[in-house]
């Protein structure tokens, strides 16, 4: 049983039930939405919480990380998603967008959280999440279920088996920096140094990609559990 000790409560529909297998991971999603509080509104409809949602000013936290969230598909066959052990953060933004950089400095500190809560290693086992493309799904996602069922560390939604899902759609520099990130008990960011962290820090993104309309994933929260 673990409530973050910087995230706001904020239960919502409540656990799905208890974890049947494991090691422990991390998933990311985003919203594809503009705001924590269109999610947590969706979320409520569908009852589709994730553990956390994390916006630029805020990590709400709705579900305990010792018992199971909701915010992914599970088939009725088939290997286990919201009870393996999954830690779900969602992230306010678009699979097809840049992400926000006070929101990803956010998830990269509850990240550290968990990690050091439930013994998550600090890889990505199955890649990194595979950037957009022109805003839209760049496919070629690897979902293997062996992966999943057997090893700890950071997932996108996007290699989940039974899902078909494309976020969160981070850059090459967002998956690097999300992991790199290190912080003090006050939430400061410490290695500012790091090469992951500072060409992440660094970086512009180009004009020409606020232009691209992102391909929203509009059925996103219709993968809760009932
Ligand atoms: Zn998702």
């Amino acid at each position: 049983m673990a409530s973050c000790p910087f995230a706001t409560q904020r239960p919502i529909s409540g656990p799905s039930g208890a974890y049947v297998g494991g090691p422990f991971k991390i998933v990311h999603h985003t919203t594809e939405g503009g705001s924590a509080q269109a999610a947590m509104d969706a979320y409520a409809a569908k009852k589709a919480d994730p553990h956390f949602t994390v916006d630029g000013a805020k990590i709400y936290q709705h579900i305990d990380t010792g018992l199971g969230a909701r915010a992914l598909r599970n088939a009725e066959r088939g290997v286990q998603t919201n009870h393996d052990s999954a830690v779900q953060i969602e992230v306010v933004g678009f699979a097809g967008k840049v992400k926000n950089r006070a929101t990803l400095i956010k998830v990269a500190r509850l990240c550290r959280w968990i990690e050091q809560a439930h013994g998550v290693p600090r890889v990505w086992p199955s890649g990194p999440p595979k950037p957009a493309k022109n805003g839209g799904d760049s496919g070629g996602h690897n979902r293997g279920m062996a992966t999943w069922d057997a090893t700890g560390g950071h997932y996108g939604h996007c290699h989940v088996p039974e899902n078909t899902h494309w976020d969160p759609a981070y850059s090459a520099m967002e998956s690097a920096f999300v992991l790199a990130a290190e912080f003090d008990a006050a939430g400061v960011l410490t290695n500012r140094d790091h090469p992951a962290v500072k060409a992440y820090l660094d970086y512009t993104p180009p004009p020409g990609l606020k232009a691209v309309k992102p391909q929203v994933i509009t059925d996103h929260f219709d993968v809760g559990e009932s």
